[in-house]
């Protein structure tokens, strides 16, 4: 990279690289690219009335009922944790012992996998359908102690029916656990089926849409049995007094601008798929705010856009893809950014 490279493209691209980084766009992550939401910002901003010399509250019930307000259910459905990363490892540990199975359709969220390791349980993938939709039967047939179904799915894209996903909430054995980061992407959610499903966990976060990935706030909703199981294996202090009070402030003013910026988001997600296409590149249907795009050999394509100060995700040898490169979708002027950067490294 060129000393002269100016930095940062955007104003508004949040630049978690640090500042000895040659990333000055950083597309690896999937998150809210706009930054943070005004009235969390403005509450991040105010004097710390909020004492960090002393714990947070451990069970913070003003949040709950914020985010039981914002999904549609009670407060006793709703457990917070750090990220949903703590919420679902807490749920692996909580509903499945030892040596038992998680069934999942891969490629999948890799953080599900190695949760699954480290708490001594079997991962157990299963292949997509030829329709791209999750195989229900294929996933049933494993009789795990966890299904986890993410919707739509990280690394792909890929939503899943509601049939597919009825059809595993009202016949899996154990925990389904619906993970749904990406939900408000494509406005679907697992939610309405919870009155009928005591052994459904759908998780979610603010770190995604909400553009609030730095303050660790994620939670589940479930039937307030399985919340009182998961705040015991999750213990009293995860979400910290900074991230509580930003997410306070983001749901209760900040709603408008998020969902003006999912919008945005899925605009602009196909109209990078038009102009990937003019490149030659195919990427994958998407219901979220990223694009999986299949190529053959994307260790090289991440080198060579990381030289041009580009960093995506890259994906080796995913089942049924191959390679290929995962990007975040954000302000249009970042797209033109990386599309210019492929047309050139691809030269
Ligand atoms: N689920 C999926 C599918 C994700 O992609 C991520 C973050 N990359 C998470 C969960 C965890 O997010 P967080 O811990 O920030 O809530």
């Amino acid at each position: 990279m060129s000393p002269a490279r100016p930095r940062p493209v955007l104003a508004t691209v949040p630049l978690y690289a640090p500042d000895s980084s040659p990333v000055f766009l950083d597309l690896s992550d999937n998150v809210n690219l706009w930054g943070v939401p005004p009235a969390a910002a403005r509450a991040l901003g105010e004097p710390v009335r909020a004492q960090p010399s002393v714990y947070p509250r451990s069970n913070p019930a003003e949040l709950r009922a914020a985010l039981a307000g914002y999904a549609g259910v009670s407060a006793a459905q709703v457990v917070t944790g750090c990220g949903s990363d703590d919420v679902i490892d807490g749920a692996l540990r909580a509903f499945a012992s030892p040596g038992e199975k998680v069934a999942y359709s891969a490629p999948t969220f890799s953080m599900l996998v190695s949760f699954a390791r480290v708490n001594g349980l079997e991962p157990a993938p299963v292949p997509f359908g030829q329709d791209g939709d999750i195989d229900p039967e294929a996933l049933l047939a494993q009789r795990a102690a966890i299904t986890y179904l993410c919707s739509p799915n990280n690394p792909t894209g890929t939503g899943i029916s509601p049939e597919a996903l009825e059809r595993v909430v009202s016949r899996a054995e154990g925990l389904v656990l619906v993970d749904e980061a990406y939900g408000e992407f494509s406005g679907v959610t697992a939610v309405p089926l919870l009155p009928r499903a005591p052994h459904l966990l759908v998780t979610r976060t603010l770190s995604k849409a909400f553009g609030l990935a730095g303050l660790r706030v994620g939670y589940g909703l479930a039937a307030p049995e399985v919340v009182q199981v998961l705040e015991k294996v999750r213990g009293p202090y995860k979400v910290n007094v900074l991230g509580e009070r930003a997410a306070l402030a983001a749901l209760d003013e900040d709603v408008p601008w998020v969902l003006q910026h999912v919008e945005a988001a899925v605009a602009i997600r196909e109209r990078l798929r038009v102009g990937l296409e003019a490149l030659d590149l195919r990427a994958l249907p998407s219901s979220a705010n990223f694009l999986c795009i299949p190529v053959p050999d994307s260790a090289a394509l991440g080198r060579a856009l990381l030289e041009e100060g580009i960093k995506v995700r890259v994906l080796r040898a995913l089942p049924g893809i191959g390679d290929a490169i995962r990007v975040g979708v954000g302000p249009w002027e970042a797209m033109e950014t990386l599309l210019s950067a492929l047309r050139e490294v691809r030269r």
